[in-house]
């Protein structure tokens, strides 16, 4: 199964805990105000990424999932 990250920028307060406990230092917060005056988080490292759901668990204000996405099939 593959999964998607996403990180909703709008309920992201920038507080930068996410960023802290990311194992695998894949978050950074962005150079970019948001429409409520935050500086969000993004994947700088998307790659990087185990999914580990940390930084979903870390996140006060549940601006971060997990989707699980269907994998292409070959025909
Ligand atoms: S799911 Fe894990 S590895 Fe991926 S950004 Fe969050 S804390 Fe980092
Ligand atoms: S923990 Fe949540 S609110 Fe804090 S920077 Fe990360 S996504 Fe934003």
């Amino acid at each position: 199964m593959a999964y998607q990250h996403i990180i909703d920028s709008e309920r992201c307060k920038g507080c930068g805990l996410c960023v802290d406990v990311c194992p695998k230092n894949v978050l950074e917060l962005s150079d970019h105000v948001s429409a409520r005056g935050y500086y969000p988080s993004f994947q700088a490292r998307p790659e990087d990424c185990i999914y580990c759901t940390l930084c979903c668990i870390m996140c006060p204000d549940v601006a971060i999932t997990i989707k699980e996405i269907a994998e292409e099939t070959a025909a």
